[in-house]
C-alpha cells in the first residue's frame, strides 16, 4: 500500500443503517457540551479548533471563558495576540489559535464579515482542512459532508471492517466518501456529531471499546469477526525524537525571569523560562547565569520533568537559582503577572508548581 491517491474499496454494505441507529442513540445519550448548545458559526468554529488535539473535557473549561472574553468573530478579528494566546494558555498547539484568528480576520476584512456557508468557502480560511470544513458545514449549514478525523476512522474501520491504514491520504478520503454516501436528508449536524460521540464516549481510542453499550454493535463488521484489536491498521510511526534541555528558573526578589520564544516553530512568540540544549550541571548553570548577568547567588533547587510533544519529548532538567540582578535579558514577571499577562506553555508552566507554596 502506498500513498497514491487512489480510492480503496470501503465495503459499505449495511451501513444505510448506520444514520438511523446513530441519530436515535446520539438523542438519548449525547453529553450536554456548551458548543452544542447552539449553531452559531464563529462559537462552533472556535469549538472545532479547539478540538482538534484536544479532549472535550479540556475544553469544556476553555471554551466558555474564551467566549467571553472574545464573544464575537469581529472581537477575536481586533485583539492583540497577547491577549490570544493568553486565553490560549494550556491548550497547546499554539499555531491552532494564530490561524483560527486569521481566520476570522480573512471574513471579517475579506468577506465583509459573511461566514463562508459552502464546504469549498469553509476550506479557504487558514487552519480549516477537510474536517473542520466538514464539521462546519454540516453542523452550522446542515450540508451533507463528512468530517472525518481520527475518531470517526477509527469507528468505521471497525464498522465497515476496512483494513488499509488509515492514516494514509487515499485511505480517509475513501472512508469520507462511503460516508457522504449515507448522509441522511434531515439532522446532517447531529450525525457528524453522532460519529463524534460514538468515537469519544463508546468506541475508545484507548483501551477496550464498549461494545455492550453501541448502537451500532449490530452492524459492526470489528465485532462480528472478533477483529477489534486489528482494526483499525495504522501505518508505522517515526519514534519521537528525545531532547535533553536545561531550564533556569532565575528568582530576583521573587519575580522569575521569563523571555520571549523567536518564530513561527515550536511554542513560537510565547513566554518561556530560559533554557538550553543539554543537560548542563551545576556549575555550568551557575556560569551561563553569570554570563546572563543575573549575578547568580545559589543554586537552590534541581529536579527533572518531561513534556512530550508530538515529535518531540522534551527531557528537561529545571535548576533554580536565586540571583541578585535583574538582567535586561529579560522580563522579571511577579506572581501575580504570571498569571495574568504572560502566556507561559504548560512545558514551562508545570515547572513553576510550589514555587509559591
Ligand atoms: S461494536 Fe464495538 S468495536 Fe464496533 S463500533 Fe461499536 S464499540 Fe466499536
Amino acid at each position: 500500500m502506498n500513498g497514491r491517491a487512489e480510492r480503496i474499496q470501503v465495503n459499505i454494505e449495511g451501513l444505510a443503517a448506520l444514520p438511523g441507529l446513530l441519530l436515535a442513540w446520539y438523542g438519548e445519550n449525547a453529553r450536554d457540551l456548551p458548543w452544542r448548545r447552539d449553531r452559531e458559526p464563529y462559537r462552533i468554529l472556535v469549538s472545532e479548533i479547539m478540538l482538534q488535539q484536544t479532549r472535550a473535557e479540556v475544553v469544556k473549561d476553555y471554551y466558555p471563558r474564551f467566549l467571553e472574553a472574545l464573544p464575537t468573530l469581529g472581537a477575536l478579528a481586533r485583539c492583540g495576540e497577547g491577549t490570544l494566546l493568553k486565553l490560549w494558555e494550556g491548550l497547546g498547539y499554539y499555531s491552532r489559535a494564530r490561524n483560527l484568528q486569521k481566520a476570522v480576520q480573512k471574513i471579517e476584512f475579506g468577506l465583509g464579515g459573511r461566514f463562508p456557508d459552502t464546504y469549498e468557502g469553509l476550506r479557504e480560511l487558514p487552519g480549516v482542512g477537510p474536517y473542520t470544513a466538514g464539521a462546519l458545514a454540516s453542523i452550522c449549514f446542515d450540508l451533507p459532508v463528512p468530517a472525518a478525523d481520527g475518531n470517526v476512522l477509527r469507528i468505521m474501520s471497525r464498522i465497515a471492517g476496512f483494513d488499509a491504514p488509515i492514516d494514509l491520504p487515499a485511505a480517509k478520503q475513501s472512508v469520507t466518501d462511503a460516508l457522504a454516501a449515507i448522509y441522511p436528508e434531515s439532522r446532517r449536524g447531529d450525525f457528524t456529531q453522532s460519529l463524534m460521540e460514538l468515537g469519544a464516549v463508546v468506541c475508545l481510542p484507548n483501551g477496550a471499546p464498549k461494545c455492550g453499550a453501541c448502537p451500532a454493535a449490530e452492524l459492526c463488521f470489528a465485532k462480528r469477526n472478533n477483529a477489534i484489536a486489528r482494526l483499525p491498521v495504522k501505518s508505522r510511526k517515526q519514534p519521537r525524537r528525545v531532547e535533553d534541555r536545561t531550564v533556569l528558573l532565575l528568582v530576583c526578589e521573587g519575580r522569575i525571569a521569563l523571555r520571549r520564544r523567536e518564530g513561527e516553530g515550536l511554542l513560537g512568540g510565547l513566554w518561556e523560562l530560559p533554557n538550553v540544549p543539554g543537560a548542563l550541571d551545576a556549575q555550568a548553570v551557575l556560569d551561563l547565569a553569570a554570563q546572563w548577568e543575573t549575578e547568580p547567588l545559589a543554586l537552590t533547587r534541581r529536579f527533572s520533568r518531561a513534556h512530550v510533544f508530538t515529535h518531540i519529548r522534551w527531557e528537561m532538567t529545571c535548576c533554580a537559582v536565586e540571583c541578585g540582578a535583574r538582567s535586561h535579558s529579560f522580563v522579571w514577571a511577579g506572581r501575580g503577572e504570571l498569571e495574568r499577562e504572560y502566556a507561559l506553555p504548560s512545558a514551562f508552566r508545570k515547572l513553576l508548581e510550589g514555587l509559591y507554596d
